[in-house]
């Protein structure tokens, strides 16, 4: 499949950036690494008449310890992510996570920002043109019908990408520039839970850079996927969990899920049931049970919702019980 006809803006700083990106809102789009833009404009999901390469922008690049915690820059690769020896040992959720994405080359490639805004998936959208156009399209491209939830009227495509869940947990923000400036808001903030319009990103802003907290720094915390090849894919269930480790309990613990709803979620009433607690089979379980319950998969992938959400269940108990025991340490 060909790549539809574009012109390519390279602004040399995020001043022109954002200015570029103002004078033709609605049309252009911005390309990072491209490892799911490119794919996806094959099969005419996406159009734009300009892509903005925001990779000459020195800015956006790095990783930098401040006050506050720490700095990671929207282009920063996921393979800087995933062996970053700060991140590894602080925040080692998010170095986990980032470790699980695609393959090691689309890694080189993918950035953070990217994986932040990454767009939401389903079998019935993430087909070429003749294919989707033989069914008739759906909601979230060119049709009004949702193939998963007949007579419904919301998209339900899945959010997918891994380090979202992980940055959940750490309680990140982002930093989003724009034509009026930049703001700063929780990254749970970010997301609508709808598989259509994804985020709360306006089509002339770009997300510049992502804080960890220091509050979070040192929490005890894993990533567990479920996904059919375990060489390359997208999650079909992704779990994030993490806690500060206080003499044999767990203080402050957080859970947050991924691709089996349209937005990556925090799991509630997590702290309820965990804070205080040491690491049982029993707690573990009960964790496993809340997260499943927050769990919304649809058929919109290969394995059935049914699969998914038991899954959601195994992989948070799993998680909860390596990290009270890092030496039984499973996959
Ligand atoms: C075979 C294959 C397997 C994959 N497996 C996984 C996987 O297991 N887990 C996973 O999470 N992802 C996976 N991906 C998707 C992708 O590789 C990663 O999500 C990657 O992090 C995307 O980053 P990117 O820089 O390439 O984004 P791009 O493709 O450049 O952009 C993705 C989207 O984000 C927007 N965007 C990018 N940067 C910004 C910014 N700074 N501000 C505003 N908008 C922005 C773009 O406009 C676009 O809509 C896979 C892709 C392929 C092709």
């Amino acid at each position: 499949m060909s790549l539809p006809d574009f012109q390519l803006l390279r602004p040399k700083t995020l001043t022109e950036a954002v200015a570029r990106l103002a004078e033709n809102p609605g049309e252009t789009q911005i390309i990072a690494g491209g490892t799911d833009l490119i794919p996806s404009m094959r099969q005419r999901l996406f159009t734009p008449r300009y892509l903005l390469d925001i990779r000459g922008i020195p800015e956006l690049h790095g990783i930098r310890q401040t006050a506050e915690g720490l700095e990671i820059g929207a282009l920063t690769p996921l393979t800087v992510v995933e062996h970053n020896e700060i991140l590894r040992h602080d925040y080692h959720v998010l170095a986990e996570a980032a470790g699980t994405v695609a393959s090691p080359l689309l890694r080189n490639m993918g950035t953070i920002g990217g994986n932040i805004c990454l767009d939401t998936r389903c079998l019935w959208y993430n087909q070429s043109l003749t294919w989707r156009k033989s069914c008739g399209f759906c909601i979230k491209k060119d049709g009004d019908l949702c193939h998963v939830a007949p007579g419904g009227k919301e998209c339900w495509a899945a959010f997918s990408a891994d380090t979202p869940p992980a940055l959940l947990c750490l309680e990140a923000e982002i930093e989003i520039a724009g034509p009026k400036g930049t703001r700063r808001i929780l990254l749970s903030d970010f997301y609508t839970n709808r598989g259509d319009e994804r985020t709360r990103l306006a089509n002339d802003e770009i997300l510049t850079r992502v804080f960890l907290p220091r509050a979070t720094s040192g929490y005890r915390g894993t990533y567990r996927k479920l996904r059919v090849r375990g060489s390359i894919d997208y999650p079909l269930a992704g779990i994030a969990v993490a806690f500060k480790a206080a003499n044999g309990h767990v203080e402050d613990p957080r859970i947050a899920i991924t691709a089996v709803n349209p937005a990556p979620l925090v799991v509630g009433g997590v702290k309820e049931k965990l804070n205080g607690k040491t690491l049982t089979t029993e707690v573990a379980e009960a964790a496993g049970a809340l997260a499943a319950r927050t769990a919304r998969p649809l058929t919109t992938s290969a394995l059935t919702p049914e699969y998914r959400r038991e899954m959601v269940r195994v992989l948070t108990k799993r998680a909860l019980l390596d990290l009270a025991a890092p030496e039984r340490k499973r996959s």
